[in-house]
């Protein structure tokens, strides 16, 4: 099993080995960085099932929002408010495309 070294793609890009229906299509190979990454949607149980980046189209990381260019604007007005409520400011990459 060769374990790719890396994906050589810009941010925001669809990845080349992502299947429509069964996920990463390298799965067993994929890449370091892809093996040991988590979004905070996936490890912060705190964060509602809403928010799943499939869903709603944007990426939460650790006090930081990326957004997709087709992401849920109004779920992420609620996200932003939800932390903001908590005490915690996230800071939006791609704030560009909306304004809040
Ligand atoms: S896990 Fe990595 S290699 Fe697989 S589809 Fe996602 S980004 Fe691509």
């Amino acid at each position: 099993m060769a374990v790719y070294s890396t994906l050589n793609k810009p941010e925001f890009t669809k990845c080349k080995y992502e299947t429509d229906c069964h996920g990463c299509g390298i799965y067993p190979e994929r890449p370091k960085g892809c093996r040991i990454y988590s979004c905070q949607w996936l490890i912060d149980e705190s964060i509602d099932e809403k928010y799943w980046p499939k869903d709603a189209g944007f990426i939460i990381n650790k006090n930081e929002l990326k957004l997709d260019k087709n992401y849920n604007v109004d779920l992420a007005r609620m996200l932003i408010n939800d932390f903001a409520n908590k005490g915690i400011t996230l800071s939006v990459r791609k704030m560009d495309l909306i304004s809040i």
